[in-house]
């Protein structure tokens, strides 16, 4: 009967383009082909499991547009990537490169895979693999990879050691987020979790909020949300709560983050840290808080959690983590949104550093990484923030305003071929 649609992200993402394009006096055919991806690839590809058993995976490269440089987006890892969530990352990837005006398109890749299923051999022979297979796609100056849900900078260096060994030479710029000892950047791990928190902060400080004042609740505490939290508390705001996908934990006096930190090393969870009081997933989203800062997948924010958040900020640390319903209530209620492509930035600006010192074979210091990255994200933050009062339009839609111009000014400059 009334089976509600299963979730679309590239609904999603196609509805917060068209959303935007209404504001813009558009060229209707331009529009057409900013909807669409440039390339899909699609590979199904074996793997020997430990136990001499062979496995199918399915993996994806997407390359939503590649007008104003080369390809940039990450590959995620988990059981449910598919090709309408890599279609929409890559998009998302798009208009993020554009709004923080770095010289890139947009890509995404996946697997469909939990790779805490597997042991670290067979994740070596799946990535090498998937490397291999995604090769007709990447290169340095073509589609630079970096890590995203469930892959980190020991999946980068096998990518890059693939790809090296069929050059037949180093060729560390093919991708971002490797280790230091090959090439990394000095701050690329903690660089999403930092964009959050300057963002974060900086909308406070547009709504007069003070750090001392403010609770903040973070769902996910993987590499963006446990350096957010972290961050966030460094800056003397009281972190109320935060979940992984075990559960939660919350605690009105705000939690000590060092020591949760320590417990989570331990322990691999937040879940039974003692200093505190456990709650679900979703008590996280609608715990009292100011500042809510989704740090985990995409649509967690639907029609039905929505109506009991109440966080004046949401600070989107993950891609996409709001339905269109779930926004839309958030936005009716008065809640200001740091949206993605601007909140999460951080991390592909600090990747952008690590390809340039690749490809100049000469490194920056972490307090030059940090400075620079500071003052790309305010100054990213301002112009959200300016167009957004400007045309009395929200945070969100303000910043595809200046992302989908900058595209079509490379489109309009470089034309249609032939
Ligand atoms: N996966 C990250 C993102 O969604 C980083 C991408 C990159 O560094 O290329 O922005």
């Amino acid at each position: 009967m009334n089976e509600p649609r299963r979730y679309s992200a590239s609904d999603v993402a196609l509805a917060q383009f068209e959303r935007a394009v209404a504001h813009m006096q558009l060229d209707p055919d331009l529009v057409e082909y900013l909807r669409r991806p440039r390339r899909e690839l699609i590979v199904h590809f074996p793997v020997y499991m430990d136990d001499g058993r062979m496995a199918m995976y399915t993996g994806y490269r997407v390359h939503h547009s590649t007008v104003r440089g080369p390809t940039k987006g990450g590959i995620r890892y988990h059981p449910d990537v598919n090709l309408d969530e890599v279609r929409a990352l890559a998009m998302w990837m798009t208009w993020k490169n554009a709004l923080m005006n770095l010289p890139y398109g947009g890509a995404k890749g996946g697997v469909a895979v939990d790779p805490s299923q597997l042991s670290r051999n067979e994740l070596r022979r799946l990535t090498r693999r998937f490397a291999s297979e995604i090769s007709v796609l990447i290169s340095p100056e073509g589609d630079i990879p970096a890590p995203d849900v469930g892959t980190n900078p020991q999946v980068m260096a096998w990518i890059m050691d693939t790809y090296s060994v069929a050059q037949g030479h180093a060729t560390p710029a093919v991708v971002t987020g490797k280790p230091l000892s090959i090439g990394g950047s000095e701050g690329r791990t903690e660089a999403t979790g930092i964009g959050v928190m300057i963002t974060a902060t900086a909308m406070m400080e547009k709504l007069g909020m003070k750090p001392e004042t403010t609770r903040v609740a973070v769902q996910g505490f993987g590499n963006v949300g446990s350096v957010a939290a972290k961050k966030m508390w460094e800056r003397g705001c009281r972190v109320v709560a935060v979940s992984d996908v075990h559960g939660g934990i919350y605690n009105d006096r705000g939690l000590d983050l060092p020591k949760l930190l320590a417990h989570v090393a331990r322990t691999g969870t937040v879940g039974d840290f003692p200093e505190g009081d456990q709650i679900t997933n979703r008590e996280t989203l609608t715990a009292a808080c100011d500042v809510l800062i989704p740090a985990a997948l995409e649509g967690q924010i639907d029609e039905q959690v929505a109506p009991d958040i109440q966080a004046r900020i949401v600070a989107e640390g993950a891609n996409g983590p709001c339905t269109l319903e779930g926004e839309r209530i958030l936005l009716e209620k008065g809640v200001e949104f740091v949206p993605d492509i601007l909140c999460n930035a951080g991390g592909v600006t600090v990747s952008y550093f690590e390809w340039v010192q690749g490809l100049m074979s000469f490194f920056w210091t972490e307090s030059e990484i940090i400075t620079r990255l500071e003052r790309l994200m305010t100054e990213a933050f301002e112009q959200v923030w300016q167009a957004s009062r400007e045309q009395g339009i929200d945070m969100r839609t303000a910043a595809y305003t200046i992302a989908i111009q900058r595209v079509v000014d490379a489109v309009e400059a470089r034309g249609i071929y032939p």
